[in-house]
């Protein structure tokens, strides 16, 4: 799996946003999988109750009925 694509978009799961690496602020590690998040209050709403969010994030052109 190459990881020379530093550009990747991830998904805030707790408000749905697509952010970078660049503009994520806050990383939390979960269950062994890294989430990325776009503000500091995003990132407690999900530490507060993860099991309330999708563990795999969308990829953003996923969205097709
Ligand atoms: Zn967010």
């Amino acid at each position: 799996m190459k990881r020379d694509n530093d550009t990747a978009t991830y998904i805030d799961p707790v408000c749905g946003m697509a952010i970078s690496l660049e503009s994520a602020v806050e990383e939390v590690t979960y269950k062994g999988r890294t989430y990325y998040f776009c503000a500091q209050v995003c990132r407690e709403a999900f530490e507060a109750d993860p099991e309330r969010y999708p563990h795999t994030p969308k990829p953003p052109r996923d969205d097709s009925p």
